[in-house]
């Protein structure tokens, strides 16, 4: 059974509890890891995620508390002995924002240092991202100030997936990525452009028909008020936890 787990919870300005929005997905056999605003890699070794396991990076967008770690994440996994290629998912502004941060650091001493192989996604709802034999990952975009994907990630062998909605406002195409999802992860920093309040991500998550609405990107201090009101759309609503973890 494949474990969702949340390596941060916080938006870019959080409560002292949590760090930048960062998950893993991870089965007996493979590791995906999305998004490294902060230090994703402590964050998989506290969870004990094997990070030799790591297939796969996906990369929302492009803000800084998403991809800014991306450099550090990069060092710590060539550090750690990993040398076969790591493929970086992600919209093309994205990927060249990973690429130029990246760039601004001279690695040409870094002796075996795994081949970064930049996979772009199309902007579109559905768009694939990648399928192997343990995972089916679809991507739609959410409305956000600069391009973002929302993702779902299926465990192709139960069935059962877990939607995430990335940064962004309440979305039809988040609502559809969504649908029968196990788990609905969605961004709660509040009401404000380019971003969903606590009540109307319970809404998407009512709408797709989720089973499990988990809150991330949260602001410093979420209102315990606002989740009520929530569980009125979705009895099974919570606030999501550094260290986190849920089995689907
Ligand atoms: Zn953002
Ligand atoms: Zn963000």
């Amino acid at each position: 059974m494949p474990t969702l787990h949340l390596l941060g919870t916080g938006a870019a300005l959080a409560g002292a509890s949590r760090t930048t929005t960062m998950l893993a997905f991870e089965s007996e056999s493979s590791v995906i890891v999305v998004d490294c605003g902060g230090d994703a890699v402590q964050r998989l070794l506290m969870a004990k995620v094997p990070l030799e396991r790591i297939e796969a990076l996906i990369l929302t967008h492009e803000h800084p508390d998403h991809v800014s770690g991306f450099p550090l994440f990069m060092e710590k996994i060539w550090l750690a002995q990993r040398r076969r290629p790591l493929p970086v998912y992600g919209l093309k502004e994205a990927l060249s924002q990973a690429r130029r941060t990246f760039e601004t650091f001279n690695t040409s001493g870094w002796k075996g240092m795994p081949e970064i192989q930049w996979r772009e996604v199309e902007r579109r709802g559905g768009a694939e991202v990648l399928e192997d034999e343990q995972w089916r990952i679809t991507a739609s975009p959410g409305e956000h100030s600069v391009p973002v994907i929302g993702i779902q990630v299926e465990d192709i062998g139960s069935g059962k997936a877990v939607a995430y909605s990335a940064d962004t406002e309440r979305s039809d195409a988040i609502t559809r990525l969504a649908r029968g999802a196990d788990i609905l992860v969605h961004e709660a920093s509040g009401d404000f452009s380019g971003h969903t309040g606590i009540e109307d991500a319970a809404r998407v998550a009512a709408d797709a028909g989720a089973r499990r609405l988990v809150l991330v990107h949260l602001p410093p201090e979420p209102s315990e008020r606002e989740l009520e009101a929530a569980r009125s759309h979705i009895p099974a609503a919570e606030f999501g936890t550094d260290g986190g973890r849920y089995d689907f």
